[in-house]
């Protein structure tokens, strides 16, 4: 049996979060571990860089935090060929090649980087770099050939540029690339998780509104005590709402024990359930989770050569594998020019 092929990434401007955890962590491992896929993880450095171009430490430096990241909850380089984005040369080539298939207008559409573009406040000086990213994504998705992408929905209009991008190449040249599939986590809320701030942001590492896998419990626990429940929610007696309650979204998100959850909720909307008991019982759920991670990225963290070795096999491979695409690439456009019998006239 043709094993499927497995992409994501992640980019490198920070330590990852509870988001990335469900909206993208969780099923990489599962899939992974079911044997059914081919699995690629790219660090996407150069798109950091795209916003962080001022700070190219801060993003070298996330390069290894992200990888503890990733080896703590559970992706096991044996089964996924973990990559540095600009260590994978083919890349760039592939996204000239892109360009041409993308109109701006198309670009310019793109709701995700619409409110990137305003959440960071470039005004009129967006650079070049930015407003294409989604280009050189494409680039990354089709360079092994991924038919699957678990990725949070923010994600979702990448991907269908991909797709288009895909489709177009192979209409005018040739059936070369794969259309992705998204997939996404289980449940809306995991799909776009909140940050502590509130129901109407997104975790994000930029927001400054993230719970990292990699907090301590202290840090955990300041982090949910800080968390926005129901402003009406005065006296442990009132009666509470728990729509729009970041504390049960986590709850509802993370607890295993949803009849505990439900319960909880009941109490809360009729009265007398405060919010110190209810925060409480999310330090215990979120520290349940985070534990066992935080323990495993201390033992990787351990031996930094180690995950620098991992690093520089996995993107030994990936390089490998883009550069079979870019052939392919090129050759159904005819730029395959010393690999074909040449008609001289
Ligand atoms: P940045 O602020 O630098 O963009 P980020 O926190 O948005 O960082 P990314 O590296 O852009 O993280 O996203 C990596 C992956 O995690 C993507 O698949 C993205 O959809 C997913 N993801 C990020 N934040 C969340 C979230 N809050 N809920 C669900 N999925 C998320
Ligand atoms: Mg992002």
């Amino acid at each position: 049996m043709t094993q499927k092929v497995l992409l994501t990434g992640d980019r490198p401007t920070g330590r990852l979060h509870l988001g990335h955890y469900v909206g993208s962590l969780l099923a990489r491992v599962r899939l992974q571990n079911s044997g059914d896929y081919r699995c690629f993880v790219l660090i996407a450095d150069l798109q950091a860089l795209t916003d962080n171009f001022k700070e190219p430490r801060l993003v070298a430096d996330s390069v290894y935090q992200v990888a503890l990241d990733y080896l703590a909850v559970g992706l096991d380089p044996a089964l996924t060929t973990i990559a540095i984005q600009s260590r994978v040369p083919a890349l760039a080539e592939l996204t000239v090649i892109y360009m041409n298939l993308v109109t701006l207008a198309r670009l310019q559409r793109n709701p995700t980087v619409k409110s990137e573009i305003a959440a960071k406040g470039f005004g009129g000086s967006v650079p070049t770099g930015f407003v294409l990213y989604p280009i050189s994504q494409a680039a990354d998705i089709t360079f092994c050939k991924a038919d699957v992408v678990p990725v949070g929905a923010d994600q979702l209009p990448m991907l269908e540029l991909t797709r288009e991008i895909a489709r177009s190449f192979n209409t005018l040249y040739a059936s070369v690339l794969v259309e992705p599939e998204a997939l996404l986590g289980d449940d809306e809320q995991s799909r776009r998780l909140p940050g502590i701030t509130g129901n109407d942001t997104k975790m994000s590492k930029s927001l400054n509104n993230a719970i990292y896998l990699a907090d301590d419990a202290d840090t955990l626990r300041a982090k949910v005590w800080q968390m926005f429940t129901d402003p009406g929610h005065l006296r442990a007696s009132d009666p509470g709402t728990v729509e729009g309650n970041t504390v049960f979204t986590y709850l509802d998100v993370f607890a295993q024990d949803t009849q505990r959850v439900a319960e909880m909720k009941e109490h809360y909307q009729h009265g007398g359930l405060g919010d110190v008991k209810v925060k409480n019982y999310l330090v215990d759920v979120l520290e349940d989770r985070l534990a066992p991670i935080r323990r495993r990225r201390a033992e990787f963290a351990a031996d930094p050569a180690l995950v620098w070795d991992m690093l520089r096999a996995g993107s030994e491979v990936a390089a490998g594998v883009g550069e079979q695409t870019l052939a392919e690439v090129k050759a159904a456009m005819g730029l395959d020019y010393f690999g074909r019998a040449h008609n001289v006239l």
